[in-house]
């Protein structure tokens, strides 16, 4: 299973690089931003799985990174934990407003803040935490490698299973193509952005065997999602 992707914006260089440590030490793949331009650039290239977000950062703030991220279908459902040096009340509630999902006050430990972390995944993205997933009828059991619909196990070849298996972990996510390439086959990978769709389509009928109705909805020149 691939590591969850961490996105830590923050200007602080001290924390940023104390961050970064310490989250590779836990596992994660952290990318930083030192900035909110530079943050929201890092998300369109490369969504992360959870953004860290400093609350005052230079050119765009973090409230307003996060209320970007928020008014976006690519990119609303991306969990946010925003850090706070102010401790008021009112800001904090004017955080959560702005649709961050949880908060830290500055300063914090790194035990403290890998468990909001945990703790939001779960909540946002059972898949993380957990090893079976729903979407709807559609349940996939990720350490069996199975895959079921209304409770019918559903056959599937490695790579249809490998994105329904990224595609149920962001339900309502549309992807483009080439994140679906990179996300299946990876990066390096010399495989033709066509071949997606010869795969969505092997997906689809295995998915909708006995007539179900189809959960993969095409959005035009933009790619595919999965609307269980
Ligand atoms: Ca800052």
């Amino acid at each position: 299973m691939a590591a969850t992707r961490v996105l830590v914006v923050e200007d602080e260089e001290s924390l940023a690089t104390l961050l970064d440590y310490n989250l590779k030490r836990e596992g994660f793949e952290v990318d930083i931003a030192g900035d909110g331009e530079e943050a929201l650039l890092r998300v369109e290239e490369r969504p992360p799985d959870i953004i860290i977000l400093d609350w005052m950062l230079p050119k765009i703030s973090g409230i307003e990174v996060c209320r970007r991220l928020r008014a976006e279908p690519e990119t609303r459902n991306i969990p946010v934990v925003m850090l706070t040096a102010r401790s008021e009340e009112a800001d904090r509630v004017r955080g959560l407003d702005t649709g961050a999902d949880d908060y830290m006050t500055k300063p914090f430990s790194t035990n403290e803040l890998t468990a909001r972390m945990r703790a939001v995944l779960r909540r946002i993205r059972p898949a993380l935490a957990g090893e079976e997933v729903r979407a709807g009828d559609i349940r996939v059991d990720r350490t069996g490698h199975r895959v079921y619909r209304r409770d019918q196990e559903v056959h599937l070849g490695p790579t249809e299973f490998r994105l329904l298996d990224h595609l149920i972990q962001h339900p309502g996510r549309v992807f483009s193509r080439e994140q679906l390439l990179n996300a299946v086959w990876g990066a390096d990978s010399d495989v033709e952005v066509r071949t997606v769709d010869v795969h969505i389509g092997r997906l689809r009928k295995a998915l909708t065997r006995n007539d179900e109705s189809d959960p993969i909805r095409t959005v035009r020149s933009a790619g595919y999602s999965l609307d269980a």
